[in-house]
């Protein structure tokens, strides 16, 4: 059994979830005000509409900001440090947090030191399989 931490998505999360296993990235819109949200919520909190629809993103994005976990962390991720873990604001405006990965979505085993990224970097969309739970993660544009 993994000890990954596996999401356990609430009634308002669970279509965001059910896309991702078919390696779909989506967020929720608005349709009265088309305002993009991020994270789930029951309602827009831009103009309150309780109609919030998910849709498709383009699956690119700008490093907003990045970490690097250092242990101790939890045992699941033990043999996973170094690695990157990036805040990227999408085009369509939402942020969202992700993996530093290579291009095929193979997470980079890295302190951030050795990867030609910044503030500002463009990254896209890959799929990472953690112990069978696809997680959207990111790679550097080349
Ligand atoms: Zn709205």
């Amino acid at each position: 059994m993994s000890l990954f931490p596996v999401p356990a998505p609430d009634q308002i999360g669970e279509p965001f979830w059910a896309a991702v296993a078919e390696r779909r990235l989506t967020v929720q819109r608005c349709p009265a005000c088309r305002e993009w949200t991020w994270q789930p919520k029951p309602v827009c909190p831009a103009c309150g509409s309780p109609d919030l629809t998910w849709e498709a993103v383009s699956g690119r994005a700008t490093v907003c900001s990045w970490t690097t976990p250092r242990p101790p962390v939890l045992p699941a991720f033990e043999s996973l440090v170094p690695f990157v873990v990036l805040l990227v604001e999408l085009d369509e405006g939402v942020r969202m947090v992700g993996q530093l990965v290579g291009d095929a979505g193979d997470l980079l085993r890295t302190d951030g030191t050795d990867v030609t990224f910044s503030i500002g970097t463009r990254v896209t969309l890959r799929w990472r399989d953690q112990d069978g739970q696809w997680l959207p993660s990111w790679a550097v544009d080349r």
